[in-house]
């Protein structure tokens, strides 16, 4: 399956956000976006011009490096809300949040959306009692999410545990922190979203 294997800060650094990838790190001094908050490059320090398209396809690139996505699968999941009915960048949000490895990361049953993928790559986590493997499963309403019984008692999952008990949880979940498992009570609104993406641009994108 392809991914983006380069480093992650660089990505926060070219959005000028940051975009939460690496974790605890995100939080600390050691943040690159905190020591460098400039774009990465020769001419990262230089002026920039922007144009219309340059917006635009900036806000596209933030969202797919927020959700991890590549650029085929982003595309498919634009077309996907362009379908729907509502408003499409909305619809659009919506879909992403729906992933999996999104899913496990609102939960704290991860620390970032990067470890939720590779952990449910390795067949960590359950969806309504069944295994699934696929960090873009598409969950729904109702779903349950839980950490695999046998992988409840391994140190990693306990001290991830404690760490998802001090987070905070949003309100379209319900989560069991003793259980290690979490129920979507309905997908988030877009004012419930904390994301830094003006979803607008990316529809006028696609819409050219
Ligand atoms: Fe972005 Fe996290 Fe790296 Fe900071 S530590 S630059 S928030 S990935």
């Amino acid at each position: 399956m392809a991914r983006y294997k380069e480093a992650s800060c660089r990505l926060c650094r070219r959005e000028g956000t940051k975009l939460y990838l690496k974790g605890d790190r995100c939080y600390s001094d050691k943040c690159a976006f905190v020591r460098k908050g400039y774009p990465p490059g020769a001419h990262g320090q230089g002026r920039q011009k922007i144009s219309e398209y340059g917006l635009q396809l900036r806000e596209k690139q933030k969202a797919r490096r927020i959700y991890g996505v590549l650029e085929r699968q982003f595309r498919r999941y634009f077309k996907e809300a362009d379908r729907r009915k509502g408003v499409t960048g909305e619809t659009l949000l919506q879909i992403l949040e729906s992933r999996l490895d999104n899913m496990v990361y609102r939960m704290g049953l991860a620390r970032s959306r990067t470890d939720a993928r590779q952990l449910i790559r390795h067949g960590h986590y359950t969806v309504n009692g069944r295994k699934v493997d696929i960090p873009s499963y598409l969950t729904r309403q109702g779903d349950i999410i839980a950490v695999r019984e046998s992988s409840r008692n391994k140190s990693f999952f306990k001290e991830l545990a404690e760490w998802g008990a001090a987070q905070g949880t949003v309100e379209w979940l319900e989560v069991d922190r003793d259980n290690m498992s979490g129920k979507i009570l309905r997908l988030p609104s877009r004012e419930e979203l904390d994301i830094p993406i003006a979803e607008h641009l990316i529809v006028e994108l696609y819409s050219r």
